[in-house]
C-alpha cells in the first residue's frame, strides 16, 4: 500500500520535542495567547520575510479577518467586489460572503492551473482587491499581479494555504510575502501543519496588524476593554510551539516534496497522463501532485486495485456546489474540465523512493 499522505509518520519524526512542549504547556498553564503563540508569531513573519504575523484559529479565519480588517480601516467597504480564482478551494470565496463582500470568480490558467491574469483584466470593472490562491503550492504568476494591482490601485492578497516556504523567481521573496497581506492555514495535511486547527496572517501593514490583532479577540487587546467588534479567532498556544518544532523541518520537507515531483515528472512517461507544470524552481512546494487524465473513474480504480492511495483536490468546482448556488449559472469552462480530470497522486516528505518507484511504475502500466 503506498499512502497518500502519512500523518503519523509525518508528526512520529518530532515525537520527543512534541511530547517536551506539551509537557511545558501543561506545566506553564498559560493556554490562550501565551508566548508560544507570539515565539510562533516572530518566527513565521521572519521566516516568510514579513514584518508582522498574527495567528489565528485556523485558515478561514486568517482570509476572513484580513478582508474585515480592510473594512474596519475603510480600505474595503461592504459590497466591494473581490477578484477571486473559480479554481480553488471554497474557503477563499467563503472569506469574502463572510466579509459581506462580492466574489467575482475568474478562470484559471489551464497550464498552471493559477489565476489567468487575462481572465483578470476582464473582469476589473468596480474590482477593490484581488485574492490570489497559490494552487497545489506552486505560487501564482506575481510580476503580473503586482502590475495589475498597482496600476489599477487594488488590494493584493495571497491565500498561501497551500505554499508555505515558495519562494519567488521574480523577486526572491516568499510566499506570505508577496502582497499586501497573506493567509496561511495550519490544518494537519498542510506543508506546516499543526496537530489541530491553525492559521496566521502575515502583512507588512503595521495598521493592519493591528486591527487584526483586536478582531482575532473580542476586539480587545486589554482584556475586558472592547474596542470593536470582534470575534475569537485565536491561535491555540500549544498548536503555536507544536508549529515552532516542526517549521525548523519546513525547508527540508519542501526540498524532499520536490524531489519526489521531479522524479514523478521523469519517470511517468504514460501519453495517457498530463503531468504538472512545473519550472524545477523553488517556487513550487508541492502541497499536492495533481495530474489530469481523461476518465478519471477508470484511472482511480486502477490506482485502487495497485493500492495505491489517491485523492481529488477538488472533485466540484465551488460554483457547482450547493451552497453557492448563487452562482450556479455562471460559465467557466476551464474550471470545470480540470475538476473533470484532476487527481492527485501520493505526496509527503515522509514517502520513501520505494513508494515513489511503485507510484512510476504503476503509472506506466495504466
Ligand atoms: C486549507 C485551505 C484553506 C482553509 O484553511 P483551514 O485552516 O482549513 O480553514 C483556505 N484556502 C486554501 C487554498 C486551502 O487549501
Amino acid at each position: 500500500m503506498v499512502k497518500f499522505l502519512d500523518l503519523h509518520k509525518i508528526n512520529n519524526r518530532f515525537r520527543d520535542e512534541l511530547e517536551a512542549s506539551f509537557s511545558k504547556s501543561l506545566e506553564d498553564s498559560y493556554y490562550i495567547l501565551g508566548n508560544n503563540v507570539s515565539n510562533f508569531e516572530n518566527e513565521f513573519a521572519e521566516f516568510c520575510g514579513a514584518k508582522f504575523c498574527i495567528g489565528t484559529a485556523n485558515g478561514l479565519d486568517a482570509l476572513t479577518l484580513i478582508l474585515k480588517g480592510y473594512i474596519q480601516l475603510g480600505k474595503l467597504k461592504k459590497g466591494d467586489k473581490i477578484i477571486v480564482p473559480a479554481n480553488t478551494f471554497i474557503a477563499t470565496i467563503l472569506s469574502v460572503l463572510h466579509a459581506d463582500l462580492v466574489p467575482v470568480l475568474v478562470e484559471p490558467d489551464p497550464n498552471t492551473y493559477n489565476i489567468s491574469i487575462d481572465s483578470i483584466k476582464e473582469n476589473l470593472k468596480d474590482a477593490k482587491a484581488i485574492i490570489m490562491v497559490h494552487l497545489y503550492g506552486q505560487l501564482c504568476a506575481i510580476e503580473g499581479l503586482q502590475d495589475i494591482a498597482k496600476k489599477h490601485n487594488l488590494l493584493l492578497i495571497e491565500d498561501a494555504a497551500q505554499a508555505h516556504g515558495a519562494i519567488s523567481e521574480y523577486n526572491g521573496s516568499r510566499a506570505g510575502n508577496l502582497s499586501h497581506a497573506a493567509a496561511f492555514s495550519f490544518y494537519p495535511s498542510k506543508n506546516l501543519g499543526a496537530l489541530g486547527d491553525g492559521g496566521a496572517v502575515t502583512t507588512n501593514d503595521g495598521e493592519l496588524t493591528e486591527v487584526i490583532k483586536l478582531l482575532r479577540n473580542y476586539g480587545s487587546i486589554k482584556k475586558y476593554t472592547n474596542k470593536i467588534i470582534g470575534f475569537n479567532s485565536r491561535l491555540d498556544d500549544m498548536q503555536a510551539a507544536f508549529l515552532n518544532i516542526k517549521l525548523k523541518a519546513l525547508d527540508n520537507d519542501n526540498n524532499k516534496r520536490r524531489a519526489i515531483a521531479k522524479a514523478y515528472i521523469n519517470g511517468i512517461t504514460n501519453p495517457k497522463i498530463k503531468l504538472p507544470f512545473y519550472n524545477g524552481s523553488q517556487n513550487h512546494v508541492f502541497y499536492a501532485f495533481a495530474i489530469e487524465v481523461e476518465d478519471r473513474q477508470g484511472f482511480t480504480k486502477f490506482l485502487e486495485l495497485h493500492k495505491i492511495e489517491w485523492l481529488i483536490h477538488y472533485p466540484i468546482p465551488p460554483h457547482k456546489q450547493v451552497a453557492l448556488d448563487a452562482f450556479s449559472s455562471l460559465i467557466l469552462p476551464i474550471t470545470e474540465k480540470i475538476h473533470k480530470r484532476i487527481v492527485s497522486l501520493p505526496m509527503s516528505p515522509v514517502m520513501t523512493k520505494n513508494d515513489v518507484q511503485r507510484v512510476i511504475v504503476v503509472l506506466n502500466l495504466y
